[in-house]
Parts: C-alpha cells; structure tokens; sequence
C-alpha cells in the first residue's frame, strides 16, 4: 500500500514512521526543500495547488491523506476525483472556518461558546453589546496557535481589536472562564468502525500547546464518555475516516467544543508511548482500510513541547521515563522543534513527578 500525505512536517513524519512497520510506504507533497517528514520517506516538492505536483502525488499514492488543515479544499477535491482521499474534503471545509465549525458543532447537539458573526463594524459593535466583555474576536479563517484572534478584556480593548483584525470575516466568542481545556482524539475507520483515546488535558503557553496530561487527572466520571460520544456524532456525520480532534473548555460540568482538527493532533503525541496503538498508526490503519488498534492508555503520560530548539538528547534522557522525539527541523523562535513523553505506571507516580518535569521543560 503507498499512501500520499499533503504536508511533510511532523505529523507527516510520524504518520510515515508509523506507515513504515506495516509495510505501507509514504511520500509527501511539500513546498520546502527537505521538508523533515522527507528524511524518513519520499517527497514530492510544489505547493498544494500546483496541479503538476499533485498529479505526481496521484501517481505514487493508493490513498492520500494530510497533515495540515489549511489545504486547499479545491486541490482535495481534485485529488479525491483521482484517489481516495481521506478524511473527506468536507471536513477540511468545516474545520477550516471557525463560523461553519461552531454552527456545524451547534446542529449536531454539541454546546461551544456563544458566538456571533461579524462582517462588518455595525455588526461588531452589535456582537459586543449581545455576548459582552470579556469576549474573544478571531479571524474565521486560517487562524491556529492562537494567533488572528485578540481578547477584549475590557471596554478599551474593544477599538484595538477592531484596529487589528477588522476588515476581514470575523467571529465573536463569549470568553469562557474554563478551569481547564481538555481534547480528544477519535478514529473511524473505512467500515464505520469507532474508537477514541481517553480525554487529554493541554495547557497552552502564547497559544501554543505546552503540556499535555494523558488520561486527564480527576475527570468526572461522564466526562469522557460525553466527549465521545459527542465526537463520535462528528465523525457519523461527515462520513469521516482517519484521526480527529476536538478540543474543549471544561467549565465546571460543561464541556464546550473550541475547534475541531481534520487530522493527527499535537495533544496526542503522547499515544506514541502512552497508548496500546498510536493516532499515527491508527490514523495509517483507519484511511488504508486496516482494522482498528485499542485506543486505551498504558500508564500515565505527560508530554511536553520543545519550542525553538531542542535540549540535548543527553539531559533529556537523564529521565529513564523519556522518550525524546526530535523531528529534525533547523530551530527557528516558535517553531515546533521536538516534544517529549515521560510516562510512569501510576496516576500517583505522575502527580510525583510532575513539579520536576515542569520545571525542567519549562520555556
Ligand atoms: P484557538 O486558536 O481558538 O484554539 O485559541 C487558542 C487559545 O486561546 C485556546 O486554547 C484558549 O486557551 C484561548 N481561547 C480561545 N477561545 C477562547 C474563549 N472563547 N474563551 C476563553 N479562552 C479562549
């Protein structure tokens, strides 16, 4: 089997380390010149809407898939009338606009945070007087790591916000003063079939996720099952194969749905080491039409991002509970360089450690 992947950075790279012991080889369409999914698997160099690039991409794949969601929802499409794409272009259609994500998420029975559209300065100023301050104004799309999207915390920031992101299709959420933010990460396969990981819990630094905490500690005991369910009705209704995401706000007994992620997710990382089957290989099995691995934790994880740079595999591994992954990228400020899962037998255990390994791979 030979799967094609839109995107070669490191989801790419360890969707196509996880491709590699089932025999199914994979080649990524990429822009950069060595893109770091490439030093493991074959790459093809254009951009996602370059039809030439995407054509060879047809030649070299039985299946195609991606690791980004901003892909053109066209050159899916284009694709998708050549090869089995999945997951469906649909759902890149969805996660692509936060509006059509909330509403998509609002007509499935799934709560979000109250929201508003705004198009133009009438509407937002209507938007601020019905859901109020504090409140969130963000970019409909391309929007991720936090960025297009700033708080109004009080009445003066109501102008800045509109100084920095008006003129462009805009959302107003309700802040949601959550206690923490949670996600999961399904999987359907090519027969209908569905499983899910246990809930995560991530803590984010300048909008881009820091720490995950995997199962999350103390959860309510229907918590996880609602996620689930909830994202299993994501998952029926588009029709969708592959590895999903949704991430949320835990507000007391409420969950709220943020955004959704058509694919492989940063949150679940930890599953590498801490599950019985990983999101990437169970990602490979669900879009190749294998059957599905057990998605349940082995032990209790944490993994922490590296931002930037890496530190020396030697320091890192000073902790015989690390596994060290380090996706081979040129360090560059916020880039996402390498992560790190540390896991230990024990809930109790992890609770231990965890003041020492925060301290450690604090950024
Ligand atoms: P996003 O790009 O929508 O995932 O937002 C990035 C981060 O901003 C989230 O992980 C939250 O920490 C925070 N955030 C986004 N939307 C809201 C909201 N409506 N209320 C509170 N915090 C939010």
């Amino acid at each position: 089997m030979r799967l094609g992947i839109l995107g070669g950075g490191q989801l790419g790279r360890m969707i196509a380390l996880a491709a590699y012991p089932l025999g199914v080889r994979c080649t990524v369409l990429d822009s950069a010149a060595e893109s770091c999914a490439a030093h493991v698997c074959d790459q093809i160099r254009g951009e996602f809407d370059d039809l030439q690039a995407l054509y060879k991409l047809v030649q070299a794949s039985d299946v195609v898939t991606f690791e980004f969601e901003n892909v053109p929802v066209e050159s899916a499409r284009w694709l998708a009338e050549r090869v089995p794409v999945f997951p469906p272009p649909r759902a890149l259609e969805v996660s692509q606009d936060r509006l059509v994500e909330k509403a998509f998420f609002q007509s499935l029975g799934i709560p979000t945070p109250t929201f508003a559209a705004i198009d133009s300065r009438a509407e937002f100023e209507r938007a601020i007087a019905s859901i109020g301050i504090p409140s969130v104004l963000k970019t409909r799309r391309f929007g991720y790591d936090g960025k297009g999207q700033f708080v109004i915390r009080e009445k003066a920031d109501v102008e800045p916000a509109w100084q920095k992101l008006g003129g462009r299709p805009l959302i107003l959420e309700a802040f949601v003063p959550f206690d923490r933010e949670l996600s999961i990460l399904a999987v359907r396969g090519r027969d209908g079939a569905i499983a899910a990981y246990p809930l995560v819990e991530n803590e984010h630094r300048d909008g881009i996720l820091h720490r995950s905490i995997a199962p999350a500690a103390d959860l309510r005991g229907e918590l996880a099952e609602r996620a689930a369910e909830y994202a299993s009705r994501v998952l029926a209704e588009l029709d969708y194969v592959g590895v999903l995401a949704i991430e949320w706000f835990q507000d007391g007994p409420r969950l709220l749905a943020n955004e959704m992620a058509p694919r492989v997710h940063n949150s679940g990382h930890w599953t590498i080491e801490g599950a019985f089957t990983s999101q990437f290989e169970n990602h490979v099995r669900a879009v190749c039409g294998l059957p599905l691995g057990r998605c349940d934790a082995v032990g209790h994880s944490a993994m922490y991002n590296f931002i930037g740079s890496v530190p020396p595999a030697a320091e890192v591994l000073k902790h015989p509970e690390a596994s060290l992954h380090d996706y081979g990228k040129n360090p560059r400020p916020g880039r996402k360089v390498g992560h790190v899962t540390l896991r230990t037998a024990s809930a109790d255990e992890l609770r231990e450690r965890l003041p020492a390994w925060d301290a450690e791979f604090e950024r």
